[in-house]
């Protein structure tokens, strides 16, 4: 199914800067939304609850998953995330025309499943040892966290083959770009088109 609602979905290994790249992207097009995710993880000293995360207990969490509240789910790094199917609806209300996810690749894949006009997007680090340096600049996460999500990183970059997109960030306003190409890209695609163009259309009948 294609409607007008742009699903962007962009991933990476932790401490390869995707969340730098999202903030970026819902600052310069202010008709993208993001979609904040369900986490039994407990919140880092700067995230506030309902903006980050909605930060529930596991008990809570397996009560959304029997509701079917979520359009995807998934265990990452030891702790459960999901995205609410109501996230749409909220983006929808607010008449945005756009949901970036910042979801891990099986809640990409799961997505894609059901919507597969979503847009997924791979972020990398430019070097394996960038992306430690980057883990320990971290200052929030302790060594031993530190140490299973660079271990972690090796698998997820191994499903590189499931998105759409990769972007290295290796030169950050450089990725930046290249982020937002893929948001005017995919704006243009004939899919999300066809109405605009039909509407010319009509309105040329008008006019013979
Ligand atoms: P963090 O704990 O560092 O905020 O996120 C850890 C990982 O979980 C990141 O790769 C992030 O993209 C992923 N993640 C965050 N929210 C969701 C979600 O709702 N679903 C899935 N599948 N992954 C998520």
């Amino acid at each position: 199914m294609v409607d007008d609602m742009l699903l962007l979905i962009i991933s990476s290994p932790s401490g390869a800067g995707k969340t730098t790249l999202t903030r970026d992207l819902l600052t310069h097009f202010g008709d993208l939304t993001f979609s904040v995710s369900h986490t039994t993880r407990k919140p880092r000293a700067n995230e506030i609850d309902g903006n980050d995360y909605h930060f529930i207990d596991r008990a809570r969490f397996d009560q959304l998953v029997s509701a079917e509240a979520f359009l995807e789910w998934a265990e990452v790094h030891g702790n459960f995330y999901g995205t609410a199917l109501s996230e749409l609806e909220r983006a929808r209300a607010d008449h945005k025309k756009g949901l970036v996810f910042d979801i891990d690749y099986q809640g990409a894949r799961q997505i894609k499943v059901v919507r597969p006009d979503a847009v997924s997007v791979f972020v990398l680090p430019p070097s394996m040892d960038a992306l430690k340096s980057r883990l320990r600049s971290r200052a929030s996460d302790d060594e031993a966290t530190i140490d299973r999500r660079f271990r972690n990183a090796r698998a997820e970059i191994g499903h590189y083959g499931i998105f759409d997109y990769i972007v290295v960030n290796d030169e950050l306003e450089e990725a930046k770009l290249r982020m937002r190409s893929i948001v005017y890209a995919e704006r243009s695609r004939r899919s999300r088109m066809a109405r605009t163009a039909e509407q010319l259309l009509r309105q040329s009948h008008k006019l013979d």
